[in-house]
């Protein structure tokens, strides 16, 4: 199915003064009263999308453009949280860094702010490890071996261990996360650390760095989830050697990402599993909705009902001050702000995140209602 590109204005890749001029006088038009632009880039929609990848009806560029000025002017001075500081070198990150991306379905890009800024993926990566493991395994056999369901309690809880029982939770708490990371096929941790690291680089599109002053800070410190990991073992829960799982985990954890690339790996997910930049599959079209369903119940934790009620839309956070929303068939947005809100969450995340999904009418549950 080719990408329908009625209605939406296109700007060419390498702006030109009149393309400056057209974004100015968007801006002008609507209103908008940000400071900075948004620099939008275009590239060619893909030849094939899958039957569940992008529907009709993408939000315009104007449309996109405006909301994500709205949302940067609006939310940029919010000083509420606090940077993550029981891994050390997340509380030296700059808290005032902000950066919003959204990538459409269809591979066009908006980015304001700090978007070049990296930053440690920490639990993000948990998206895209389990999308790994969905991919070798089946999503009825993952399912089976970590669980699914939402806990109602911290990321970091032994209790959920003990209290449910799947044990291993959901993949996106800890003790599910490094089950699914010790469910990688692979002969040693080198070679599971070498699948995992080109699983998210093939989703983000380019090779991504590797933040060792957050690795440094944490791989030793880590002692609560290698308790977690043992205690998995005890009930038969995890799948390769515990500490080994965990010390992968951590290097996950330590990845750069930028908002911009937040949004393409996102975005991929939007599209049936087809990076929409680079335009490669990244995952087979069956697997996105149970990733994005696990997201909707146990993306922002013990947070997840009350995201869910604003939005309506799955989403995933990290202490790095990273927080990733999906908008089946539509869009994904990258958001960077360090501080965190008590449950470990991006507060200017969620709320930059939750204006632009309300403004574009882009909740799952109210189709085109603001
Ligand atoms: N590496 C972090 C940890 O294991 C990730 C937690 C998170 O981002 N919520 O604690």
């Amino acid at each position: 199915m080719n990408i329908s590109t009625t209605g939406v204005k296109r700007i060419p890749k390498s702006m030109t003064w009149a393309a400056v001029s057209f974004v100015f006088f968007v801006f002008l038009f609507s209103g908008c009263t940000a400071q900075q632009a948004v620099k939008t880039t275009t590239t060619q929609p893909a030849d094939i999308v899958s039957s569940v990848g992008v529907t009709d009806q993408l939000p315009s560029d104007k449309a996109i453009e405006t909301v994500v000025a709205e949302a940067y002017a609006k939310f940029k001075t919010n000083q509420d949280g606090k940077n993550a500081d029981y891994i050390k070198a997340l509380a030296e990150v700059d808290s005032k860094l902000f950066g919003i991306t959204v990538v459409t379905a269809d591979g066009r890009i908006f980015d304001i702010g700090d978007v070049q800024s990296e930053f440690s993926i920490q639990s993000i990566s948990k998206v895209f490890t389990y999308a790994r493991i969905m991919q070798e395994h089946g999503h009825a056999a993952v399912k089976e071996k970590i669980g699914v369901n939402a806990t109602g309690l911290p990321f970091n809880s032994m209790m959920a261990v003990e209290m449910i029982p799947e044990r291993t939770v959901n993949p996106f708490v800890n003790a599910g996360a490094i089950a699914s990371t010790s469910l990688v096929t692979a002969d040693d941790s080198n070679a599971r650390w070498e699948t995992i690291k080109s699983n998210m680089d093939a989703f983000a599109g380019r090779t991504l760095s590797f933040n060792e002053k957050v690795y440094d800070s944490e791989v030793n410190d880590n002692l609560g989830n290698q308790a977690l990991s043992k205690r998995l073992q005890a009930y038969g829960r995890i799948y390769s050697d515990p500490l080994e799982a965990t010390t992968v985990y951590t290097k996950q954890c330590s990845v750069n990402v930028t908002s911009h690339d937040l949004a393409v790996m996102g975005a991929a997910l939007a599209n049936g599993g087809v990076n929409p930049v680079t335009k490669k599959k990244v995952i087979d079209a069956n697997h996105p909705p149970y990733i994005l369903a696990v997201m909707a119940t146990a993306g922002l934790y013990d947070n997840a009902g009350s995201w869910l009620y604003e939005t309506g839309t799955p989403a995933k956070s990290g202490v790095g001050g990273g927080i990733l929303a999906v908008v089946p068939g539509k869009l994904a947005i990258g958001v960077f702000a360090p501080p965190l809100d008590s449950y470990g969450n991006s507060v200017r995340g969620q709320l930059a995140a939750a204006y632009i999904i309300n403004t574009l009418g882009l909740n799952s549950f109210a189709p085109g209602k603001q």
